[in-house]
């Protein structure tokens, strides 16, 4: 006979920041699944390196940190969110070093706090310049000490199962009764049925060439959400980190912000500072004038690269704050104590996502979202340096506080739920058409719908991401499913939903800036709601 499927009490897709402390915090209240798409620690979390912001110094405020959150926002941080969640980040702080993460200390005198672009105040608690890999090493290994708590890596969430689906005369919007998943190593997909479904899957820089992502950030859990018919919000603003080494053999390397804060100065190929001409604040002017500024100046010398130069400071002081990047530049050849670090900026942070609200609850009954891959409120049209990670503990904390009230009012529902049907479909024997797709898409989203955009451009994305979705949608329809073809499924809408939005903003605001309407405007003081 067959074994009936895992029953779980909350079924969470994503083992970063946002999945973990979850699952540390709700393991009061139930068993706790973890899917991991692949190993459990590969996660932007992990690749985080400047550290996370927390009011926890007498000279700072909660005043400081809100009003620094809402001059990057733009006029679309909502302020209720925003004031909740730097007032709860101190608390927050305390449970991740009680889960076991060293943060830099200074002294006696409390954490060696950094500065970052966009902050009044040094407030970022860092641990060297790896703060996402001490996290995620902290968590991983607070939730492998928990019983409640179970990791199964390889297992790449598909789609929801729904009671609509399973009952079509329901009435009312769906309810999530767990996920179809893939297990990527035997290709065969698993029915998971959950109490709760959370979706922490994080972000989707993979739909553009150039990024600081991780392979797997492919907006799978906005795709999903979308699919179930779950509103998503503020798409459009997707953030271009400046400084990504340039170097034919790097990718995907980031270099912190933090080292703009210790002193470090973009310049151009002949050592001539650009950033003054841009911003009061030079080269800790805001990420989005930073990418603006070196995609201007790139086009104006016609150079693939700027250069960021940290020679002015101390050698020693450099390598000890600047392992992780002095390490990985030296194997690359750059000694980023003698030489300028040639940088490019890439797409780095969605502040757009699943619209929730402040416990991460979504339009689907029984689905949550937290990370980056909802859209609370928190960031508006540009993210605030170090906010996110702060922002996954703050909702991961809130939703199992919400529900641990909930778990005892909420049974199993008893629907008889089919196991997946692969139909009648064939192993792709042309699995360069998804290649193909995959770099056409992600070409298309840099060249067309990147940090500068216009209408001209937008509309003509529009149109060739239709053609490519329909071929997509064919060949998941007539093939067996693997994960290159569901991620190029789930890229594919995240890059229709993403243009979508940006033509419907007439306006510039925050990270998203058009030729075409250069200004604000008031009339588009609003989320952007699909
Ligand atoms: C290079 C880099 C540096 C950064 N530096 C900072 C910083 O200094 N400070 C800061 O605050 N923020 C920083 N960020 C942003 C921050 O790291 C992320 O926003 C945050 O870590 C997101 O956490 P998360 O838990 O939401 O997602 P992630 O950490 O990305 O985890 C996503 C998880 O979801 C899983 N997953 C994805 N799809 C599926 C699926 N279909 N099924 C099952 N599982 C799935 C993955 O396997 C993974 O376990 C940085 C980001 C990058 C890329």
């Amino acid at each position: 006979m067959k074994a009936s499927p895992p029953r779980i009490d909350f079924l969470v897709a994503g083992s970063g920041i946002a999945g973990l402390f979850f699952a540390l915090k709700a393991s009061a209240f139930g068993k706790v699944t973890i899917l991991a798409k692949g190993k459990a620690d590969s996660t932007a979390t992990s690749m985080a390196q400047g550290g996370i912001a927390s009011v926890t110094s007498a000279s700072d405020t909660f005043e400081n940190h809100i009003q620094d959150t809402l001059t990057a926002g733009a006029g679309l941080c909502h302020r209720d969110i925003v004031e909740m969640a730097v007032t709860q980040a101190p608390d927050r702080i305390q449970d991740l070093i009680t889960y076991g993460i060293k943060f830099d200390r200074n002294g006696s005198d409390g954490f060696d706090l950094a500065r970052e672009g966009g902050h009044s105040q040094k407030r970022i608690l860092h641990s060297f310049d790896q703060t996402g890999n001490a996290i995620q090493q902290g968590l991983i290994h607070a939730c492998h000490q928990d019983p409640n708590i179970n990791i199964v890596e390889n297992q790449m969430a598909v789609d929801l199962i729904l009671d609509k689906k399973v009952n079509p005369n329901k009435i009312g919007s769906p309810t999530a009764l767990g996920a179809y998943v893939l297990d990527t190593q035997s290709n065969q997909v698993i029915t998971y049925l959950a109490r709760f479904t959370i979706l922490a899957t994080g972000g989707a820089g993979k739909v553009y060439l150039y990024t600081s992502n991780w392979d797997g950030a492919t907006g799978d859990g906005i795709a999903i959400a979308r699919r179930a018919g779950a509103r998503v919000a503020n798409m459009e603003f997707l953030q271009f980190h400046p400084t990504c080494l340039y170097h034919p053999h790097a990718r995907n390397f980031l270099i912190t912000e933090a080292m703009r804060g210790e002193g470090a100065t973009l310049k151009l190929e002949n050592g001539e500072e650009f950033m003054s001409k841009y911003h009061p604040l030079g080269s800790l002017a805001p990420r989005d004038i930073v990418a603006r500024a070196i995609d201007a100046e790139m086009k104006k010398t016609g150079k693939d690269c700027v250069f960021l130069d940290i020679t002015q400071k101390n050698p020693e002081e450099t390598r000890q704050r600047f392992p992780g990047v002095y390490d990985r530049c030296l194997k690359f050849g750059i000694d980023i104590t003698k030489q300028p670090i040639p940088v490019v900026p890439a797409a780095h942070y969605l502040c757009g996502g699943i619209l929730t609200d402040k416990v991460g609850r979504t339009d689907i009954s029984r689905l949550f979202a937290i990370g980056e891959t909802a859209c609370t409120g928190l960031h508006g049209a540009n993210r605030l340096a170090s906010n996110s990670l702060m922002e996954a503990t703050v909702f991961a904390h809130n939703c199992a506080q919400y529900l641990g009230e909930q778990i005892s009012k909420t049974d199993f529902l008893n629907l008889l739920v089919s196991d997946w049907d692969p139909g009648d479909t064939t192993n792709p024997d042309e699995m360069i058409v998804v290649a193909h797709n995959w770099d056409e898409i992600r070409r298309l989203m840099w060249n067309y719908v990147g940090i500068v955009r216009s209408t001209k451009r937008l509309e003509r994305a529009k149109h060739r991401i239709r053609v490519l979705q329909d071929e997509i949608n064919e060949y998941y329809l007539n093939y067996r499913v693997n994960r290159d073809l569901l991620e190029l499924r789930n890229i594919a809408l995240l890059a229709e939903l993403i243009i979508d939005s940006a033509l419907w903003r007439k306006e510039s605001r925050g990270i998203h800036y058009t030729l075409d309407y250069p200004e604000q405007n008031v009339a588009y003081l609003k989320d952007t709601i699909i």
